[in-house]
């Protein structure tokens, strides 16, 4: 038998005495969610305004997702991949279908895909473009966030991702994101085998680049032979009001990188696609992992998935991201307590001043949770604000109160 929670303060205690502290959480302890509802110990209920960074764009404990995670716990949960088994394929199928690719490799987290991402960018690198032995380099972007391996950290400029955690794997280039002319200097080298781009930069605090950007990035990387490998693991799923980001400029990468909401929240579950020609590079044996592509996992994402659609989820969050932004944006115009509104679809953030190094945005979340709505700094003057995409139009208008009453108290 396991012990119960009886309160915040004793959970916290115990996190802060037997846990590593690699987070800074707000003082909050959940213990029940629904839909865009989470509740703590103590029974208060609140918005969820952060989604598990995107993870839980189906809204919380989704009834269809639980029931196929219910039903498929009953009868096979794991088998590795030594065997077949007899969701896998179908979850490849909808994934393939859904996305518009030849081939899916299912793994775990996010940062596992992107590990995989990295891997068959460089064999096709050296077995396709014939790049010389161990040369190959990948350009990736200033402020970009793809997970926290030391491979992936290797091609962060973030000093709290990187310091004493060295030494760093060669073959990244980093250059200014949202840049054009840095892109093209950059792939002009010969040993590029891929371009490595979040299509927003969501943990930078939600930076959206110009209209273009992503069409120029594809349009270099088709002229000098480089795989465009778009990390759309918070972006994709439909939270930016169309099933990827990269939609909305009519791009489609060389290697799609899909996490998070693939399984709503419910499982850790991630995937690479791509089309043959990059694919079937990989052989028996060179890639893989005990969970990647099991049954559970295929199952959830399969339900996950058809949510999205059924629900109009794409749809949803783009209607309401643009109530969110006008109410936002009318906010700022009148008081100027805010500096910028940016975003799209329902991946959002308020830039409240110029200071990085403040703790403004950790103030305010405190007085959001005060007020029911639970959302987390991204940098000491940025909130991102991201809510399951099942939020109706009177849920975030009440948000939206809630965010206005405590930027102008
Ligand atoms: N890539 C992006 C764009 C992310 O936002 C994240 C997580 O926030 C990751 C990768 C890493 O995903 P995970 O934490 O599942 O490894």
């Amino acid at each position: 038998m396991i012990d119960a929670i009886t309160s915040s303060r004793e959970a916290i205690a115990l996190e802060d005495k037997f846990g590593a502290h690699n987070y800074h959480p707000l003082p909050v302890v959940l213990t029940k969610g629904e839909g865009v509802h989470l509740w703590d110990v103590e029974g208060r209920r609140y918005y969820d305004f952060l989604s598990a960074y995107s993870a839980v764009n189906q809204g919380h404990c989704h009834p269809r997702i639980i029931a196929a995670l219910i039903s498929q716990a009953q009868e096979l949960t794991l088998t590795s991949r030594a065997f077949h088994n007899d969701k896998l394929g179908l979850a490849e199928r909808l994934v393939c279908e859904t996305f518009g690719y030849q081939k899916a490799l299912f793994m775990n987290s996010g940062a596992e895909a992107n590990e995989t991402a990295i891997k068959l960018a460089r064999k096709w690198g050296y077995e396709k473009k014939g790049i010389p032995p161990n040369s190959a380099v990948i350009v990736a972007a200033k402020k970009n966030f793809h997970g926290r391996t030391t491979t992936i950290i290797s091609a962060s400029s973030d000093p709290s991702a990187t310091n004493n955690f060295g030494p760093f794997m060669p073959g990244f280039s980093i250059i200014d994101y949202d840049d054009v002319g840095a892109i093209e200097k950059a792939l002009s080298d010969p040993c590029v085998c891929g371009l490595w781009l979040e299509p927003i930069q969501g943990e930078a605090g939600v930076y959206v680049p110009h209209d273009g950007y992503l069409k120029a990035a594809a349009a270099a990387c088709k002229k000098n032979n480089v795989l465009l490998m778009m990390d759309e693991i918070q972006t994709g799923i439909a939270r930016t009001g169309k099933m990827l980001a990269a939609d909305h400029e009519s791009v489609r990468p060389d290697l799609l990188i899909l996490g998070k909401a693939l399984s709503g929240g419910v499982l850790p579950v991630s995937c690479v696609l791509a089309d043959d020609e990059v694919m079937m590079l990989i052989k028996p044996g060179q890639h893989g992992s005990t969970f990647g592509g099991n049954p559970l996992a295929a199952a959830v994402c399969m339900e996950s998935l058809q949510v999205v659609k059924d629900e109009g989820l794409a749809e949803n969050a783009e209607r309401m991201g643009k109530i969110f932004r006008a109410r936002m944006t009318a906010l700022m115009n009148r008081t100027r307590v805010i500096k910028l509104v940016r975003g799209k679809g329902l991946l959002n953030a308020i830039v409240i001043n110029d200071t990085e190094e403040s703790d403004t945005a950790w103030n305010l979340c405190m007085a959001f949770m005060k007020e029911g709505l639970l959302a987390k700094p991204t940098h000491g003057n940025i909130i991102r604000l991201a809510p399951p995409l099942v939020i109706t139009e009177e849920q975030i208008h009440e948000c939206c109160d809630i965010i206005e009453k405590c930027l102008t108290q």
